[in-house]
């Protein structure tokens, strides 16, 4: 490669300065006088752009008139220390090769404050703005720090399958997957449809969780952690919910509640402490034009300690509390964002994991308590967020097991049960979904705002 990235240029001008560079990338802006024009270039390494001078008695200005916001250039020069102010660096050009232009008439990121909603609708081009390139680089730091965390401790990353056909997942409604012509579906004598004709012989949907498949790593390997795609058709019309998002669920052997509280605390910390160093400059973005606090924020969540506390005291909290909330509280409820939202931001002023919900309300193989009432699950409540990790111990007991899902009526699931019948251990594991912490992490408001490509209902664009 010929031509050095605009980050490196800015980090280090020293190296640089009077001597010949190629740059490449996208015009910004450009402005300037009669004499000279100034270009500000992005390449998309760095919320940063290098800035290009043009000397008209050098290249001429007729020459440049394809230069306009968004026209892609590969500029030859000298880079020299730089006469103004906000940067240390730029490029005296002496060959400007247009790439691409950018008409002017229709290129829409003409201007800056192109409002979110706006820019959803081009999420094709978004990614060349300022605020989705800061969001897209900490998106990118933000996996490789999950990989590095679990990699450091012997984690090993397993593969679950997207396309599975047990159904009884229960973390969500499913997208059905088929093959089965839908204008004239094959039906058996009693009417149904005759899944033995589609393409697995069975119906398969799309996964909402890689737990269950998680958990046969686990048991084998001792330590692993899924990190991909899941899918929820839930008509969740919400800024914390998405189509399509990822999760992060690592699942450990011989892990009890408490060692799954240590692990999720550390790791989320971890993450941002990771982000925070990585890409200082596209927080202060963000910080700057859409969350004044988010640096603080950040930084408070990484320096305390959670508070952990069980549910049925949280419940106590939200009932002595007085205040009006739109769902009522009472033991046994599912907890709203609203209430979460009231013990972290209003109550604890901290982020809180809530242990030990009523087993109704939990998923079937959470470990069940001696009081016969909760099981051994794990929540952890972020500011703005709400839940951002749902986890718990898992029932190691076959027999407590197998009973709770006859009483749910879950059937076929013997392959998950295989577990607990040979060498069976107490285990642990949560899920994290990644754009939930992106959204911590940015300060952004909307999770459609923090994937390249949202999917939620009734769109499905790019
Ligand atoms: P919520 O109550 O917020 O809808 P959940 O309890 O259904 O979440 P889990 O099944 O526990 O979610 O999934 C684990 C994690 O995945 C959650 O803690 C959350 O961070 C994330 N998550 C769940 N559903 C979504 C979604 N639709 N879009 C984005 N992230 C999600
Ligand atoms: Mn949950």
């Amino acid at each position: 490669m010929n031509h050095i990235p605009v980050k490196q240029l800015l980090a280090d001008p020293d190296i640089y300065i009077g001597s010949e560079v190629d740059v490449k990338g996208w015009v910004r802006t450009r402005r300037g006088n009669k004499n000279v024009a100034f270009i500000a270039l992005n390449d998309g390494s760095s919320i940063k752009n290098i800035q290009i001078v043009v000397d008209f008695a050098k290249i001429p200005e007729d020459s440049l008139k394809d230069v306009t916001t968004g026209a892609s250039l590969h500029v030859k020069g000298m880079a020299v220390a730089s006469q103004g102010k906000g940067q240390a660096i730029e490029v005296q050009a002496d060959e400007i090769e247009v790439y691409g232009t950018a008409s002017v008439a229709d290129y829409p990121l003409q201007k800056k404050g192109h409002s979110l909603e706006f820019l959803r609708e081009i999420a094709n081009l978004r990614p060349r703005t300022n605020t989705f390139g800061a969001v897209l680089r900490i998106r990118h730091t933000l996996a490789y720090a999950i990989h590095k965390f679990f990699n450091d401790r012997g984690f090993y990353y397993f593969h679950t399958p997207l396309i599975t056909a047990s159904d009884a997942e229960g973390a969500g409604a499913q997208f059905q997957v088929t093959t089965l012509p839908l204008e004239d579906l094959p039906r058996t004598e009693d009417g149904k449809v005759d899944y033995d004709q589609d393409f697995f012989g069975k119906m398969a949907c799309l996964t909402v969780s890689g737990q269950l498949e998680g958990e046969l790593g686990a048991t084998a390997l001792g330590c692993i952690y899924t990190f991909g795609p899941t899918f929820r058709a839930e008509n969740s019309n919400t800024p914390r919910h998405l189509s399509e998002f990822w999760m992060i669920e690592p699942e450990m052997a011989f892990y009890e509640i408490e060692d799954n509280m240590d692990l999720a605390e550390e790791f989320v910390k971890y993450c941002i402490s990771y982000a925070l160093e990585h890409n200082r400059e596209d927080i202060e973005f963000l910080a700057e034009h859409f969350d004044k606090d988010l640096i603080d924020r950040l930084n408070f969540v990484v320096e305390n300690d959670f508070v952990r506390l069980p549910y049925t005291e949280g419940i106590k909290i939200l009932e002595e509390s007085g205040k009006k909330f739109e769902f009522p509280v009472y033991w046994g409820v599912d907890l709203a964002s609203e209430h979460e939202r009231y013990l972290v931001e209003q109550h604890f002023k901290k982020p809180v994991i809530l242990t030990d919900y009523p087993k109704e309300i939990k998923a079937f193989y959470m470990k069940l308590n001696d009081d016969g009432k909760t099981v051994r699950a794990m929540d952890v409540l972020f500011p703005k967020i709400g839940e951002i990790i749902g986890g718990s111990q898992r029932e190691e007991n076959y027999d407590k097991l197998k009973g709770r899902m006859q009483e749910l009526g879950l059937q076929g699931m013997d392959w998950y049960l295989d577990t607990r019948k040979y060498g069976t251990v107490p285990h642990s594991g949560f899920g994290l979904g990644f754009e939930r912490l992106i959204l911590f992490v940015t300060g952004m408001q909307n999770i459609r705002d923090v994937i390249p490509f949202p999917r939620y209902p009734n769109n499905c664009e790019f």
